[in-house]
């Protein structure tokens, strides 16, 4: 595979991941939440960064842009919706236009909800999936701009790539997402095995993702709206997908 990733914790609880083209050595940030991680990585692996690609507006995915822009003087690819509150933005990308890292090619997907101009960048030839705020590991983004009806249709454009697709997100907050998730779920098998993955990666201190979306969809509660067993659990049974969405996302928030 030409393509190889790099994946670090920034600010809090952030990941920062670089996703470089062995071919060609072009070498992306997804979203950059500050600048010394990224430059850190980059002098590790002696990669060159040529590009910024930019999930959302929101601060914590934009920090580290002005300082690695004028480092590197790598091109900025951001939402077209957003493009206003990003700094240096270069290029503007909505719904099923194609981007370039080097020889790597993704397909960009508008992902509203936890920001009105959301998007997420997919790899189809190498199945690798950086969602942003949309998608997190059994769990998604707070709905901040959107509402819960755009946000469950974004989960579901998601969920709708190949099962063997890596996802990768914005923040580590699979450990407590799990804890959430067995409320809704707690006879989950693939939901019991995740808790017990993340327990070991955890212990050996590393990051949770990516992880498969096939395993998202058997086990992260945000995607299974639509599954009748959940609907019911949650005494919703028979209500449209959406609503019981907005349920688990309103019960997460109060968690
Ligand atoms: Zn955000």
């Amino acid at each position: 595979m030409p393509a190889q990733t790099r994946l670090f914790l920034c600010l809090k609880d952030n990941f920062g991941v670089l996703l470089h083209d062995t071919k060609t050595g072009a070498t992306a940030a997804i979203d950059a939440p500050e600048a010394a991680p990224v430059e850190a990585v980059l002098q590790a692996t002696g990669w060159r960064l040529s590009d910024i690609l930019v999930t959302h507006h929101h601060r914590d995915h934009t920090g580290g842009i002005e300082e690695l822009k004028e480092r590197y003087g790598c091109r900025v690819v951001a939402p077209q919706a957003e493009a206003d509150g990003i700094p240096e933005v270069d290029e503007t990308v909505r719904e099923n236009d194609t981007i370039r890292v080097g020889g790597l090619e993704a397909r960009v997907l508008e992902t509203p909800g936890h920001t009105a101009g959301h998007i997420t960048y997919f790899f189809p030839a190498d199945k690798l999936c950086f969602a942003g705020d949309t998608l997190f590991s059994i769990g998604c983004g707070r709905v901040i701009e959107g509402n819960n009806e755009t946000m469950w249709q974004s989960l579901l454009k998601l969920r709708a790539l190949p099962d063997d697709t890596h996802v990768f997100c914005g923040h580590e907050y699979t450990a407590a997402n799990v804890r959430f998730a067995k409320t809704i779920e707690p006879d989950n098998a693939a939901l019991k095995a995740r808790e017990q993955e993340v327990a070991r990666l955890i212990a050996d201190k590393k990051p949770t993702i990516p992880s498969l979306l096939g395993d998202e969809k058997a086990a992260n509660p945000f995607l299974r709206a639509d599954v009748p067993e959940v609907a019911a659990k949650i005494g919703l049974a028979g209500r449209p997908a959406w609503q019981v969405f907005a349920e688990i996302r309103e019960r997460k928030n109060k968690f």
